[in-house]
């Protein structure tokens, strides 16, 4: 019989060779064993077009409804898109705006296999990075500047009062500008958020910015952190052993590559995007790094760290069995089960997640595993499987 769920997850479709994927995790994965139970939300690049990106929102409201989701890879837009799939506009990145509606902390993981060798040979222990997903470059304001000018700041207070004003250039020539912002309330509840993840994971946490050079902005950053470790945070770090540290980012990246791993990094916005590619790619590959996007208010959204993997969806088109590797799609979709079986006392449904966790990694300890991970590989594996046979390897282990 097959385990039953209460309430559903919120299922976001997306793109290219990860939806591929994502059909046939299910189909061979989680359907035969799970009575399924999910709102659908179709995030495919044409859909998004279609309704004018309200799907989106849709989605992202359905997960602060319901509390869990599980999000594939999408197309963010841009011009040679709009031309590939006949756009009619371009809109911002999916992840940012359920980010901005979830107003959460994205915290990446990499998916330890000792099958893999990490391209640091110093990491002993997985680095997690936590992304502060609010705010800065992804909500800015740019603009394209033809003439010399003026660029100033303006701010006008909404309960009225006078308005301040700063020059940011005197513009000498043709060239661009561009405006970002962030909010207290919104740094605050991401330090909390890594704080409180950090001790319930007793990993010591790094915080990192560049105070030295925006003291206004970054200052803010680094005042904040301090601020709720004073006084949130100071006596759960010394129960669970571990400590706070601030440095400055350029230290940071530099002591990351040299260290053994094993704690958290409290990245800003652009600084994660950045430096969970960098550690996903060290760490093994791409296709290993899981994420999740934790709101403030509870809910949680479950998704690969990697994109919808291009061009090896145009070999897949033209009949090539590739062999893209599913396993971040599937932790995202082991998080996302595990998670609402806690949420809803279902431990059969948990147990599940974690049984098919086991038998993917099972899977690549015994050699059966896709190309990103040969290249890794401690032992090279006598075949390099394709993506269906990989899912079929573990399909075998879960029976
Ligand atoms: P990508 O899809 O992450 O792929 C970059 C390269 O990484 C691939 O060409 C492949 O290398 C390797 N790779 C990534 N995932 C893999 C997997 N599961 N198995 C095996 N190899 C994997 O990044 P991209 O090509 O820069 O972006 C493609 C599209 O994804 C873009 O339209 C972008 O907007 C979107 N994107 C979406 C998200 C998201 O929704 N979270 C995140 C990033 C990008 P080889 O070619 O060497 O095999
Ligand atoms: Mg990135």
């Amino acid at each position: 019989m097959k385990i039953s769920m209460k309430t559903p997850l919120v299922e976001i479709d997306g793109d290219e060779m990860t939806r591929v994927l994502w059909a046939l995790i299910k189909e061979k994965l989680i359907v035969p064993w799970v009575d399924l139970k999910t709102e659908y939300f179709d995030l495919a690049l044409m859909n998004r077009d279609a309704t004018e990106d309200r799907i989106t929102e849709e989605a992202a409201r359905a997960i602060m409804r319901l509390g869990v989701g599980v999000k594939c890879a999408t197309i963010t837009g841009n011009a040679a898109r709009m031309k590939e799939y006949g756009l009619r506009a371009l809109y911002p990145s999916p992840n940012a705006t359920i980010r901005a509606i979830l107003d959460g902390t994205v915290f990446r993981k990499p998916i330890p296999s000792t099958a893999i060798r990490p391209g640091i040979s110093s990491w002993k222990k997985p680095i997690v990075i936590g992304r502060h997903a609010y705010g800065d470059v992804y909500k800015s304001a740019e603009m394209s500047i033809g003439e010399p000018g003026t660029v100033e700041l303006v701010f006008t207070p909404s309960g009225g009062g006078e308005a301040r004003r700063i020059t940011v250039a005197e513009m000498k020539g043709s060239g661009i500008v561009q405006g970002m912002h962030n909010l207290d309330d919104s740094i605050r509840s991401f330090a909390r958020a890594c704080f409180r993840y950090a001790v319930s994971e007793k990993l010591p946490l790094w915080f990192a910015a560049k105070d030295t050079i925006s003291t206004i902005y970054d200052g803010r950053f680094r005042d904040i952190f301090e601020e709720v470790y004073r006084t949130e945070f100071a006596e759960k770090c010394a129960a669970a052993g571990i400590g706070y540290f601030y440095t400055l980012i350029d230290d940071a990246v530099a002591r990351a590559v040299k260290s053994e791993g094993g704690f958290l990094w409290a990245c800003k916005n652009y600084d994660g995007d950045v430096m969970s590619d960098m550690i996903a790619s060290a760490a093994g590959s791409l296709a290993m790094m899981t994420s999740v996007l934790v709101s403030p208010s509870g809910a949680v959204e479950y998704e690969a760290a990697h994109g919808t993997v291009q061009q090896h969806y145009y070999r897949w088109q033209k009949g090539e069995k590739t062999s893209t590797n599913p396993a971040a799609l599937l932790f995202a979709w082991t998080g996302a089960l595990a998670n609402r079986g806690e949420r809803d006392g279902i431990e059969a449904l948990s147990a599940f997640a974690r049984r098919l966790e086991d038998a993917s990694l099972a899977a690549i300890a015994a050699g059966e595993m896709t190309g990103d991970l040969a290249r890794l590989a401690v032992q090279s594996p006598q075949k390099i499987l394709d993506s269906w046979e990989f899912v079929d390897a573990i399909a075998r282990r879960l029976a």
